[in-house]
């Protein structure tokens, strides 16, 4: 394990890769746009938190040593603080030393579906904290090493099971392990000339159970679907046994038990297999890049392509303040050229709309394409070279959080969605509150939001919050930030599209499902995990559960 630098950032940033660092211009335009000054930065990069010693009782270790191998029941602080939490923009300011930061007290990393199952039993019975950890990109807290009630926690690291078990080529059917990385499963399941199509932004390093206990959503959803509609079956490990669900393409056999699993977070079981259905790799794509004028002509233009269903696998929507960080920050491509193309077209609040088709022909492609433009009239087409550029840094952004947080500003993105009728107000209502949040001396932070996962009657928003970090109190300034966006969503819109309950969002989840509804997941996990062992505090709102 590549130690401090792992330990303290988000890990995304590669040793000299060359889109980790902050550009020169990106830096002069948010110091003007925001009054960032370097100097603001209160946390030295570089410093570790410090971890408190193991509070695992030896007589447990030996257990747990006994079920996975004594090798594979790790307590050393390097390892420990590795799986202390996710990557929000607190859990990595946590981890740079601000803040209250919870650590496993030891990282147990079982080696198959039964030895899980063991592990599950043994915390059980002796009233350990079980927190599953895929790989560790949550970003709402929900892998925050919680005690709940008890004396101890381990961090349940899937690594191991790291296996496609098996393809069913005639169903198009794929069996997992639930530690297979994306990428992996990608390469795995290429070899066989299949995709899955899930590319959500942290695909580099989720897992297919993390994918699967929260109920993700990747970038090309549009063409792919999201991870619960590829979810063809499930194995659980629970406290009580092994669980599989799943044995035909469809059933009317009562409620559909799976979706009990997916989205259940670690709450219920920790998910060991998930089957998944594939498809067959696409041999072509095209992107390009489209711009709209005004937030409301660009979507209204997406809830066309959707309900005509001409939309391409991916379809992005940015508002004008995105498009113009796009603009400022990415390069690639002749900005200042394209500002005045746009000028001169007439276009005075540009967003830009990236479409991205996929087939399995050329003709396929064109006749794709051609079937989107018929339905997208009055937008400026940019072309390929700034749908490509889209493409090909769809999964930098996260690699210039290190490099944002250095430099002294408060990075961090939060999701939601609404119907077609409501998705405006949404959106200005989460601007409004991000922004009266943030706003110090009559600077305001960068509030930019986008449309990625469109449905028939809806779609999701994504913001990007940038300001300048507040050196007196930097977890404080985003706590509220978030608690205002998130009692502004709890009236308007899902408090999550995509990025789960965790601990962060569970106190506004009964504004949503209804106190009876939150009754309802109680009883289920005290039926599956009866002593209350497995990621406490996610998901299930509650009292407070611990030291976070
Ligand atoms: C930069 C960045 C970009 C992101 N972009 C996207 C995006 O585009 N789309 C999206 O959907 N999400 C996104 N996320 C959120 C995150 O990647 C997803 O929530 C992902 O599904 C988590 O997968 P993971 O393997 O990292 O799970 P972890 O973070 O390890 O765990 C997530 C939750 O699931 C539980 N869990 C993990 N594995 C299991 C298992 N096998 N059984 C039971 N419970 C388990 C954990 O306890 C935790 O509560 C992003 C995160 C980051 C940091």
């Amino acid at each position: 394990m590549d130690h401090l630098d792992h330990l303290v950032r988000s890990g995304w940033t590669r040793a000299g890769a060359a889109d980790a660092d902050l550009p020169a211009h990106a830096s002069r335009w948010l110091a003007a746009r925001t009054g960032l000054r370097p100097a603001s930065t209160p946390v030295a990069p570089g410093s570790v938190a410090p971890v408190p010693d193991s509070a695992l009782p030896a007589a447990v270790r030996a257990v747990l040593g006994s079920i996975v191998g004594a090798e594979h029941v790790l307590v050393e602080s390097p390892d420990r603080l590795a799986r202390a939490g996710g990557l929000s923009y607190l859990d990595l300011l946590r981890r740079r030393g601000a803040g209250d930061l919870a650590v496993p007290d030891a990282v147990v990393v079982p080696a198959d579906p039964a030895e899980v199952v063991r592990v599950l039993a043994a915390c059980a019975e002796h009233g350990v904290a079980v927190v599953p950890f895929g790989g560790g990109t949550s970003v709402v807290g929900g892998v925050s090493a919680l005690r709940g009630g008890f004396d101890s926690v381990i961090a349940l690291d899937l690594v191991r099971l790291d296996r496609l078990v098996s393809v069913d080529p005639v169903s198009r059917l794929a069996v997992f392990q639930a530690g297979v990385p994306a990428p992996v499963a990608e390469r795995l399941l290429a070899r066989h000339g299949f995709t899955l199509g899930h590319f959500p932004q942290s695909y580099e390093r989720a897992t297919i159970g993390g994918f699967a206990a929260t109920r993700s959503s990747g970038q090309a959803s549009a063409g792919y679907g999201r991870f619960e509609d590829m979810v063809a079956g499930v194995r659980v490990a629970t406290p009580r046994g092994d669980w599989r669900l799943g044995t035909a393409p469809a059933s009317a056999a009562g409620p559909d038990l799976r979706q009990l699993v997916v989205g259940s977070e670690g709450a219920f079981g920790v998910i060991t297999e998930v089957t998944l259905r594939v498809r067959p790799k696409p041999v072509l794509s095209r992107h390009e890049g489209f711009v709209l004028d005004g937030w409301e002509a660009g979507a209204e233009a997406v809830r066309a392509l959707t309900q005509e269903d001409v939309r391409g696998a991916v379809t992005r929507l940015s508002d004008p303040e995105e498009t113009e960080v796009g603009f400022t920050m990415n390069g690639g491509w002749k900005t200042r050229a394209v500002r005045a193309y746009l000028r001169a077209r007439g276009v005075r609040e540009p967003c830009l709309l990236v479409i991205g088709w996929e087939a399995s022909s050329a003709a396929a492609l064109r006749a794709k394409r051609a079937a989107t433009l018929r339905v997208l009239r009055g937008a400026v087409p940019l072309g390929r070279p700034v749908g490509e550029a889209w493409r090909r840094g769809r999964f930098s952004g996260p690699r210039q959080r290190d490099a944002l947080m250095d430099a002294g500003v408060c990075v961090e993105t939060l999701e939601t969605a609404a119907h077609w009728s409501g998705l405006s107000a949404l959106r200005t209502a989460v601007t409004a509150a991000l922004t009266g949040s943030l706003t110090r001396d009559g600077r305001r932070p960068v509030v930019a939001c986008h449309i990625s996962h469109t449905y028939e009657t809806g779609a999701s928003l994504y913001f990007t919050v940038l300001v300048p970090r507040d050196p007196a109190d930097p977890v404080g300034q985003w706590q509220r930030a978030k608690h205002a966006a998130s009692t502004a969503i709890t009236t308007l819109g899902t408090i999550t599209h995509h990025h789960a309950v965790g601990v962060d969002h569970a106190p506004y989840l009964s504004a949503e499902i209804g106190d009876l509804g939150v009754d309802v997941l109680r009883a289920v996990k005290a039926e599956l995990d009866p002593a209350g062992v497995l990621n406490p505090g996610k998901l299930i709102p509650g009292p407070a559960t611990g030291q976070r």
